[in-house]
């Protein structure tokens, strides 16, 4: 049993136009200890995976379609807010990508890293502070006792997204989700946050999904790669395997443009078109409309995502030709 396992999950919002499926099909595992990374471009529905593994989409507008999400053997999807509350923060938690907007601003750090694990464990209000101090420490907050009483603004973008991961930290979950965790930040600040991490996995033990549009960000810091193009997985792979190997011509259109640490942009200029909205998605494959190895037989049918080989599945109809040409070259 992986410690994550997600089955076919679909999730539909409700809009003008009717439901739409903001992702669809979405199957993964994520193991114990393992860092599992996200990747595809903005609007490709990461987020709202990651939202409803946590469930914390407003419903309605949003709705489980179909599918669900297991985390330790626990069936998450359709569980009660009570329940979800209590494996949030001790099970699974999520920084997100704007850590001023996460931070309460009339709280200070302090109080807010000890509110949460006040929620979710005994402890006398020492202990409390303790682990305060303890996880500020961690996150490389210096002089962590005398800045527990700081208020965010008081912080730096660096500091108040270390500060976030106190929070999401305090209560040594199994699995962190980071959505977008350094987008927001400078570039020496990206790579600390990045080290920070992969740290604490190797300390704690937890599991973490990473999500970016950043292949440069999944290069050094995931196990294993998901590849999301329009609310669907098209690829997914051991990270050293997808740079080596890239099958599905959407990923192989993000490494060709893998921005680095240095130049990260939102835009992923080498892949020319632009992401399809939900309600406006081509019939057969979706990325066909951009793709250079389109065929007529990419508009009838969404292709499945197939296992070439143990581990490594791509949901293109002339993925096997493409490996092997990249096999020859
Ligand atoms: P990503 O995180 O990969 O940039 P998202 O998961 O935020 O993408 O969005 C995926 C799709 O879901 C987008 O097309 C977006 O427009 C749609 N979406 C997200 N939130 C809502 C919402 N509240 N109502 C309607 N559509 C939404
Ligand atoms: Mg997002």
């Amino acid at each position: 049993m992986s410690l994550l396992e997600v089955r076919g999950l679909t999730t539909a919002f409700r809009t003008e136009r009717g439901e739409i499926n903001a992702v669809e099909d979405i199957t993964f595992d994520i193991d114990e200890g393992e860092i599992l990374g996200i990747v595809g471009e903005s609007g490709s529905g990461k987020s709202v995976t990651a939202l409803t593994i946590m469930g914390l989409l407003p419903q309605p507008p949003a709705r489980v379609a179909a599918g669900s999400v297991r985390f330790r053997g626990e069936t998450l999807t359709g569980m009660s807010e009570p329940r979800l509350e209590r494996i949030r923060g001790s099970g699974i938690s999520m920084v997100f990508q704007e850590p001023m907007t996460s931070l309460n601003p009339v709280f200070t750090i302090g109080e807010q890293i000890m509110e949460t694990v006040r929620a979710h464990e005994k402890a006398t209000p020492r202990e409390l502070r303790d682990r305060a101090v303890e996880m500020l420490d961690k996150v490389g907050i210096p002089s962590a006792a005398k800045r527990l009483g700081d208020y965010p603004h008081q912080l730096s973008g660096g500091q108040r997204q270390r500060v976030m991961l106190a929070i999401a930290l305090a209560c040594r979950p199994k699995l962190l989700i980071a959505d977008e965790p350094t987008t927001a930040l400078d570039v020496t600040i990206q790579a600390q946050v990045l080290d920070l991490l992969m740290d604490l996995r190797d300390e704690f033990g937890m599991a973490v999904m990473i999500i970016t549009h950043n292949m440069g960000v999944v290069a050094e810091t995931a196990d294993r790669v998901l590849v999301m193009y329009a609310g669907r997985i098209v690829e997914q792979a051991p990270v050293v395997r997808l740079f080596e190997r890239p099958e599905h011509p959407y990923t192989r259109g993000l490494l060709e443009c893998v921005p680095t640490l240095e130049q990260d942009t939102e835009r992923l200029a080498a892949i020319p078109g632009s992401l399809p909205e939900p309600g406006r998605r081509p019939p057969g494959c979706r990325f066909a409309p951009r793709c250079r190895w389109r065929i007529d037989a990419c508009r009838t049918g969404l292709p499945p995502l197939v296992e070439q080989e143990p581990g490594h599945a791509s949901a293109c109809i002339r993925a096997a030709e493409i490996a092997a040409q990249i096999g020859a070259a």
